[in-house]
């Protein structure tokens, strides 16, 4: 069967990784979280002292990164290592999601992990999750969804996921994080974060994963079935 590409982007928080990992079970494709990806960017940075405002420091540091998904068979989740260690679980630690944007906003880092996204989706059968997969690195996807959701629900479900993890965080200090994520995003030069076109808009507020996850299915079997 013709194996597309399936563009997942929006707002910080919306569950975009959540369904997009559901719906690439579901379909049997491969789920590619590239927030991951400039997260594990981020955190070498942080832990190498590099500069953000000095473009050779940058340059140096990534040709040093060198970024690898595996996939764990107990949770089935797809693992971002960071030069051959796992940091799935740091990079989503409070003061990487603190720093992320900025980096995220530099073109060369941009450059770097773009390429990288396009060859890993060669051969299709994808589900990419981010800010810019359907208007940047596949403006051809087949299927693009726009994620977005009420900032202070977003905002409360991030807390839980983080309590589970046994962080605890002040919502204020996650409503700020997100907001000033989406203010970065949706501002910076190179690829900001806007909808496509012919993006379809998913709201989560008010509806559960499941109801996502079959809104997304049934998008696809109209696309793969016209
Ligand atoms: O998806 P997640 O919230 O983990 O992404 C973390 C950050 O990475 C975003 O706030 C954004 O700054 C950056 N990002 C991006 N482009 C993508 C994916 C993520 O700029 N395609």
């Amino acid at each position: 069967m013709h194996k597309i590409i399936i563009a997942i982007d929006g707002y910080s928080g919306c569950g975009k990784s959540t369904t997009a990992k559901l719906v690439a079970e579901r379909l049997n494709y491969l789920y590619i979280d590239t927030g991951a990806m400039y997260r594990a960017v981020t955190l070498y940075f942080l832990e190498n002292f590099v500069s953000l405002s000095n473009p050779k420091q940058v340059k140096r540091a990534l040709l040093n990164i060198h970024l690898e998904f595996h996939r764990n068979e107990h949770n089935g989740i797809n693992e971002i290592f960071l030069n051959g260690l796992n940091v799935e679980e740091e990079i989503r630690k409070m003061y990487v999601s603190e720093q992320v944007s900025q980096v995220s906003a530099i073109s060369e880092v941009r450059h770097l992990l773009v390429e990288q996204q396009r060859k890993m989706a060669k051969k299709g059968g994808v589900v990419m999750d981010g800010r810019d997969i359907g208007t940047n690195v596949f403006p051809n996807a087949e299927l693009k969804i726009f994620v977005t959701a009420d900032a202070y629900l977003r905002a409360a479900r991030r807390q839980q996921e983080l309590l589970e993890k046994g962080q605890e965080v002040d919502l204020d200090e996650i409503l700020q994080n997100l907001s000033e994520r989406d203010r970065i995003d949706t501002t910076r030069k190179e690829n900001p974060l806007i909808k496509a076109a012919d993006a379809y808009v998913l709201d989560t507020s008010y509806v559960t994963i499941d109801e996502q996850v079959d809104y997304v299915i049934g998008l696809y079997l109209g696309k793969v079935y016209p």
